[in-house]
């Protein structure tokens, strides 16, 4: 049976928060008051991991009186995009494509994440940053027991 994946929009439409899909050229999304803009040229699963990033920040109250994020340091930023990967992949079913999938476009591709949510959920979850998957695989006893550790 398929494990229901994390739903981005659904959790803002909860929040009340709204989705805005506009022309941006440079940037991906942006998040003012109580509305996510996000690029509209994004394919599917990049929209869904964008939009789980901006409600990270949302959630944590970063808003500003001017109804923006004023921005992070590096560290913070560093933790925000874990807690993204967080909500995004189940660690149960990571472990699962970790031994089943033969490429981590597979496993991107069944988590509807994009790769860079993967190694952040792999940082999120204090495994060593490998470079690919075979790497993991080598190691998949402890990557798997880390990450069992670290999902909830
Ligand atoms: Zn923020």
């Amino acid at each position: 049976m398929e494990q229901s994946l994390y739903d981005p929009y659904l959790e803002a439409k909860v929040s009340g928060i709204k989705v805005r899909f506009i022309c941006f050229k440079k940037i991906n999304s942006l998040l003012v008051q109580s509305v996510v803009y996000l690029r509209k040229s994004m394919n599917k699963i990049e929209k869904r991991c964008r939009l789980t990033y901006e409600l990270v920040h949302y959630s944590r109250g970063h808003l500003t009186l001017t109804g923006l994020c004023e921005g992070h340091t590096a560290q913070e930023e560093d933790k925000i995009r874990q807690e993204t990967a967080n909500r995004l992949i189940k660690g149960t079913k990571l472990c699962f494509l970790i031994e089943s999938c033969i490429s981590m476009d597979k496993i991107a591709e069944e988590l509807q994440v994009t790769k860079d949510v993967i190694y952040d959920y792999f940082k999120y979850c204090k495994v060593k940053p490998f470079d690919d998957l075979k790497s993991i695989k080598r190691h998949s006893s402890v990557v798997v027991c880390k990450v069992s550790a670290g999902s909830y």
